[in-house]
């Protein structure tokens, strides 16, 4: 089943336009949403979530339509948002368990057997009855994941689910999102190029509203492949740099910066070319819309 979103806008009643035409076919298999902050990702996320309406555009998963079927979408959908309160005094295993109640899994047998499934597949069972008031931030995002696993959801989102974690945390909770499998749709929404270089199988790019790009990793990768290239400046030179060439990134390596430069054509002066990378893509194309 995929997801298939067309033409979706919408602008809030400050006059900010979040989503600008965006349309979107998502496989199933882990989706990597990129784009800076502002760009509309959670707004497109809430949408996709049921969780706001658009101004206009359509969304379908399968045969369901989103922005009519509403009920029908929570029943498969597990959301994880950017943030989101737990109530520090309970335990997990009584907040998972709340959740269970919420989500429709009336049968206590069959809730405890997923409670402790979940607990056990997100690394928490050693932790279960400890006041989440403690837990580390990678302990409330896994716990947060366990919320939206529970009832076999078809269609998961999840809104910068590694921000603010530390790099062990964070290779956890991204490993566990890779174990969820091909057979559903995963949006993992980010501004952390490293993670769907990672683990996404398809991304795309937005960028004030709109899709600047979309496609494997791979591909997005080839199609830059011979244009992006390389130089140390001086930081007195930095200023012409920047005038004459179209420059994507610049970064200080060792007290000097190293500038990367999109080209289509051939460049002397000193720039050599590099076999692009991901960031390369996202930078070019965060540049290009400014
Ligand atoms: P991202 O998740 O990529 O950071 P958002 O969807 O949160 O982007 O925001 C997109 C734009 O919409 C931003 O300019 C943001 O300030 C604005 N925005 C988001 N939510 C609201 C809201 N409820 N009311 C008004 N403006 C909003």
């Amino acid at each position: 089943m995929e997801l298939v979103i067309s033409n979706l806008s919408k602008t809030y009643s400050n006059g900010v336009r979040a989503l600008d035409s965006i349309s979107l076919t998502i496989p199933q298999g882990m989706f990597g949403l990129l784009g800076p902050n502002g760009a509309g990702k959670s707004s497109l996320m809430r949408t996709i979530a049921t969780l706001q309406e658009p101004d206009s555009g359509s969304i379908a998963f399968g045969d369901v339509d989103v922005l009519k079927q509403k009920e029908k979408v929570r029943q498969i959908l597990g959301y994880l948002p950017q943030e989101f309160g737990l109530y520090p005094n309970l335990s997990a295993e009584t907040i998972l368990d709340h959740f269970a109640v919420l989500k429709g899994i009336t049968n206590s047998r069959e809730r405890k057997e997923q409670v402790q499934y979940l607990l056990n597949r997100t690394n928490l069972l050693e932790n279960k009855k400890k006041h989440v008031g403690g837990f580390s931030g990678g302990m409330k995002q896994r716990l947060g994941i366990a919320i939206a696993l529970l009832g076999n959801p078809k269609l998961i989102i999840v809104d910068e689910p590694t921000a603010g974690l530390d790099p062990t945390e964070r290779h956890r909770f991204l490993n566990l999102l890779s174990e969820l499998g091909e057979n559903i749709v995963i949006i993992l929404s980010t501004h952390i190029v490293d993670d769907v270089r990672e683990l996404c199988s398809n991304m795309a790019i937005i960028n004030k509203g709109k899709v600047a790009l979309s496609g494997s990793p791979e591909s997005v990768i080839e199609n830059v492949s011979g244009k992006i290239w390389k130089r140390f400046v001086e930081k007195h030179e930095m200023q012409s740099i920047t005038d004459n060439y179209s420059v994507i990134s610049t970064r200080m390596i060792a007290g000097k910066p190293l500038v990367h430069v999109y080209s289509d054509e051939q460049l002397s002066d000193g720039f050599i070319n590099i076999e692009p990378d991901l960031e390369d893509v996202y930078f070019h194309q965060i540049s290009m819309i400014q």
